[in-house]
């Protein structure tokens, strides 16, 4: 269970309505029964159903499931279904925030007073799915930027996936460097202009491959991440 207050050890934490209702009618726990509760943050405790439906904190638990260093990524936002596929799938791999942006390619119209609504929408897959794969930080993600504010989320290295071999420096995960927060950029269906391209790069990303096959954006969302982990827990 997520709690979003401050837990320490033989404090009562309280769930909300929907996860009292989880408790209570879904998973039908009963009082005395032990759970597992985190802050999202880092801490893990384990925890006691009490009578009157909160949570004594019983103690803290070491954990590791998250990557050893920070991965963002900064993808063009697709599609309905898709993106929400993107945001659970790159939660259970590892990544540590997920900013969308728009582009002159991006298809997705956002309406303005409803994109605080989608964002919340997108924060509660990406909790879900952290709790449904036992992570114990959860993931952030961010409002929709427009691209030319990519450089606001800068790492220690930061990459661009782009499909023209003429200004590919490599293979993502030969150019990824262990030990060291990683930023990738990855296009909407219609992919970057030359512009854009141009762009990213003067702010410091590098253009990368992701193999020889142009993937669909959320594959190519997926896969980088996939391939990120892999170089940062090997
Ligand atoms: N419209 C583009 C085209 O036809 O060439 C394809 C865009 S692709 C569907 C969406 C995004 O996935 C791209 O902008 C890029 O960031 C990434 N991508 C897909 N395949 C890739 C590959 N083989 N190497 C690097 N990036 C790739």
């Amino acid at each position: 269970i997520f709690i979003q207050q401050k837990a320490k050890v033989q404090n009562f934490v309280e769930p909300d309505a929907q996860q009292r209702h989880h408790l209570q009618r879904v998973v039908r726990m009963k009082e005395g029964e032990i759970l597992r509760v985190i802050d999202g943050q880092g801490q893990v405790f384990s925890g006691q159903l009490n009578t009157d439906g909160r949570i004594l904190i019983l103690e803290q638990i070491q954990e590791d499931r998250e990557l050893p260093v920070s991965l963002t990524l900064v993808a063009g936002l697709i599609k309905g279904e898709r993106w929400d596929w993107l945001l659970q799938k790159c939660t259970e791999l590892g990544v540590s925030r997920i900013v969308p942006f728009q582009s002159s390619r991006t298809v997705v119209k956002l309406d303005g007073e409803k994109v605080d609504k989608k964002q919340q929408r997108w924060q509660k897959i990406v909790q879900e799915a952290s709790q449904q794969c036992k992570r114990t930080q959860i993931p952030q993600v961010c409002l929709p930027i427009a691209l030319r504010e990519a450089d606001q989320y800068l790492s220690e290295q930061n990459f661009v996936a782009y499909e023209d071999e003429a200004l590919q420096g490599g293979l993502f995960s030969t150019l990824l460097e262990k030990g060291r927060s990683t930023t990738i950029v990855i296009g909407p269906e219609g992919g970057f202009s030359p512009a854009e391209i141009a762009q990213l790069q003067a702010q410091g990303f590098r253009c990368c491959s992701l193999g020889k096959r142009i993937l669909r954006a959320e594959t190519a969302a997926i896969a980088a991440v996939c391939l990120a982990a892999a170089v940062m827990e090997a």
